[in-house]
């Protein structure tokens, strides 16, 4: 590969330690890129730079702007090489600091404040300068940036690859590999590791830094970090003389140089190592594996996500589009969340997996404990199941052996609404909508429920008696044979994402109530805070006998879903043994009360809690509300809504899904339309302009007719 060719490329520069040699190694690193590019370049279109996000210890220079010491260094490494354009900046710090200590420490004494995801945006926007840049961070891994955030926050938001800076003396395997050990927890990729020497050498320390380099090569080998260089301890290059010292940054230079190559063709800003070319994976995806509600092959098309953070999406290319969708209201709080991504490597570290028969954990009792306390009164018992269509059908299971329990096996069928969405298993899809789900197709094996308007009284509007008087009526009519009635509670999500009127909830439980039909909350979507309450029912006040929970519970980690249910419906389904009834509950995943997702879930949950969510939700909402409302009066658009952090634009007719969604990833959002609905639930964390993004982009393909 000719580096001239290279595009933007770069690593971030951590060291074991303050005082490891970063800075020292950064700067001939700098030097050494800038010399093969010479060499292997003549054309001399190559370009090197070294950045220092955040300085430190810095002196009022010349023009009274502080003058940063270890930017002095990178330039000092650079005299004597005759660069062709010798006078443009190589090196610079963006924020700087007098006091010489920590980040957090000097920003604090400044009244100002860092942030791990501004100082990333502003380290991207000087990588595009040059070929390949050089970010060198302050001190170690875990050095605070702020009262939350530390370098690996820094790094993480960057997403380059990491080079490990590794003094090497007594201490440093240690050292080195719990910096690796933090750098894998937060998925980090790794650029190698460079050991130097900052001291003298002192006799007798030969064995002991020739075993630190051996054990270091073997184990950062394994560990995607190698050994790219052993740097001597050189004293001249802090000489008097000048001429000495451009001597000792030639001859580091000259040591770093096949570190330097090796940098260049391996670090660039996306997963591209072991993995497929970009085209080849598309086209393996295409013609093998099936996505959700695709033809097999030709597939549909997809575009390969390498990472995510916070709010959003990165993508193959290096784009970053904003997530509109929390990956199916899952990833309410935002991606790779520290804490969350902790509770899921200690926890595969301890015990990712025992069977729940006979077995319990601790994660899985934590976890049933602050559900049933969050959850609405009366809750009392906790079922976990794989997904959200799991625990439908366990909760179906449950309402029909309760009433078998209760004497009344007659009991057996299940009364939802239209336009209801409950999952694509078979109990599941028998209760969802009967036009929009599935029922044609699977008329053979779905059992027959009972379908009940669509509740038409909007949530934003004053309740009317009347709309309830069928439904009413019929659910009185059937009470007999009618074992449960399942509902989404306030918002039905992906059967339209209506939102109706809270006091239309309050009059179905209370119908139950007097008819002997259990109530079924089905809080998959609507449940950890989405519409504004933890949970829906508490709009309307009331607790449902069974309440399934999924998606959001494990902070869109990985899949778990949970079953609440009242004591009632739990006692009678496990009273001993009468004829014929088994007196447990017959259900029993493989993965039941999985310990990883148990401790993911916790953790998501604790965070939630911890976090300002509603004051989110609320900004949220009247964001979503006034971003959207210019599409109001746009032909072809019927309505458009917002309840908490979800905003709706209805049309008249069906969209075409997968020419939208290429405009708007063009456009640098990632949303999804559906049927007659193009529609946001963007992550909680989500700041005001990326919301204004995900609401201006739908504007825009509604003012240009894509719609139509
Ligand atoms: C997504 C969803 C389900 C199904 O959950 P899965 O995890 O996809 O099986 C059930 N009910 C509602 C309301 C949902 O939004």
């Amino acid at each position: 590969m000719s580096p001239a060719s290279a595009a933007s490329r770069g690593c971030f520069i951590t060291g074991t330690d303050t005082d490891a040699g970063k800075t020292t190694v950064t700067a001939a690193l700098l030097r050494a890129l800038l010399e093969y590019g010479l060499e292997s370049d003549p054309a001399n279109s190559f370009e090197a730079r070294a950045i220092k996000p955040v300085q430190t210890g810095c002196e009022p220079g010349e023009d009274a702007n502080p003058a940063a010491p270890d930017v002095k260094r990178y330039s000092e490494a650079l005299r004597g090489l005759s660069l062709p354009d010798a006078a443009q900046p190589r090196a610079s710090a963006l924020r700087c600091f007098r006091p010489a200590c920590s980040p957090h420490l000097a920003a604090q004494a400044a009244g100002e404040h860092l942030d791990a995801r501004e100082l990333a945006l502003a380290c991207r926007a000087e990588v595009c300068k040059a070929n390949f840049t050089l970010i060198e961070g302050a001190g170690g891994a875990h050095v605070p940036l702020n009262d939350e955030e530390d370098m690996l926050d820094l790094m993480a938001a960057l997403d380059f690859p990491v080079l490990l800076v590794v003094s090497n003396k007594l201490g440093c395997i240690n050292h080195a590999l719990l910096t690796l050990d933090a750098l894998a927890a937060r998925g980090l990729r790794g650029a190698g590791m460079i050991l130097c020497r900052t001291v003298p050498d002192r006799a007798g320390e030969e064995i002991l830094r020739a075993d630190n380099a051996a054990v270091l090569a073997r184990k950062g080998a394994e560990r995607g970090f190698p050994v790219l260089a052993e740097l001597p301890f050189l004293p001249d290059l802090d000489a008097p003389s000048s001429e000495e010292r451009e001597r000792a940054w030639a001859r580091l230079s000259a040591l770093l140089r096949d570190a330097a190559r090796h940098m260049i063709c391996s670090c660039s800003g996306e997963i591209a190592k072991q993995s497929l070319a970009a085209d080849e994976l598309l086209a393996f995806d295409r013609d093998h594996i099936w996505h959700p509600y695709a033809p097999a092959a030709p597939g549909p098309k997809v575009w390969e996500a390498v990472s995510a953070a916070g709010a959003r999406i990165r993508l193959r290319d290096g784009r970053e589009v904003v997530d509109g969708m929390s990956s199916w209201w899952c990833a309410a709080l935002g991606y790779r969340r520290p804490e969350l991504i902790r509770a899921l490597t200690e926890q595969a570290a301890r015990m990712p997996h025992v069977m729940f028969g006979g077995l319990t954990h601790q994660p899985a009792v934590t976890l049933a404990e602050k559900l049933l306390a969050l959850a609405p009164a009366g809750l009392n018992n906790v079922f976990f199941a794989d997904s959200g269509s799991i625990s439908v059908e366990a909760a179906i299971k449950m309402a029909l052996q309760y009433w078998q329990a209760a004497g009344k096996p007659g009991k057996t069928r299940l009364a939802a609404l239209r336009g209801a969405y409950h999952g694509d298993t078979c109990g599941a899809m028998s209760v969802c909508d009967p036009v929009t789900g599935m029922h044609h197709l699977f008329s053979g094996i779905l059992p027959r429920q009972l379908f009940l308007e669509r509740p038409s009284c909007r949530f934003d509007q004053a309740f009317e008696p009347a709309s309830f008087a069928q439904t009413e009526q019929t659910l009185r009519r059937e009470a007999a044979t009618l074992a449960a009635l399942i509902v989404e509670p306030v918002v039905q999500g992906a059967g339209g994402m209506w939102f109706y009127h809270p006091e239309y909830l309050r009059r179905l439980r209370a119908v139950c109530d007097e008819a002997g039909i259990l109530l079924i909350a089905d809080e998959i979507a609507t449940g950890f805070g989405r519409t504004g309450k933890l949970f829906a029912s508490e709009w309307a006040e009331i607790s449902p006998d069974i309440m399934c929970l999924g998606k959001a519970l494990t902070g869109g980690t990985m899949t778990l879903s949970a079953v609440l249910t009242s004591h009632r419906v739990a006692d009678a389904i496990s009273r001993p043994k009468a004829e014929g009834l088994p007196g447990a509950f017959m259900h029993g995943p493989t993965f039941m009360g999985s310990p990883l997702a148990c401790a993911v879930a916790r953790a998501a949950v604790d965070a939630l809690l911890a976090s300002a969510w509603q004051e989110h939700v609320a900004r949220l909402e009247r964001r979503l509300a006034e971003g959207l409302a210019p599409c109001r009066n746009i032909p072809g658009v019927r309505d458009v809504r917002a309840l908490g952090a979800i905003g709706v634009v209805e049309t008249e007719h069906p969209v075409n899904t997968e020419k939208m969604q290429d405009f708007f990833v063009r456009q640098g959002v990632w949303i999804r339309p559906f049927n007659r609905t193009v529609y946001v639930m963007p992550p909680f964390i989500t700041p005001d302009a990326d919301a204004d993004l995900l609401t201006r982009s739908i504007c825009l393909a509604f003012a240009q007719g894509m719609h139509l």
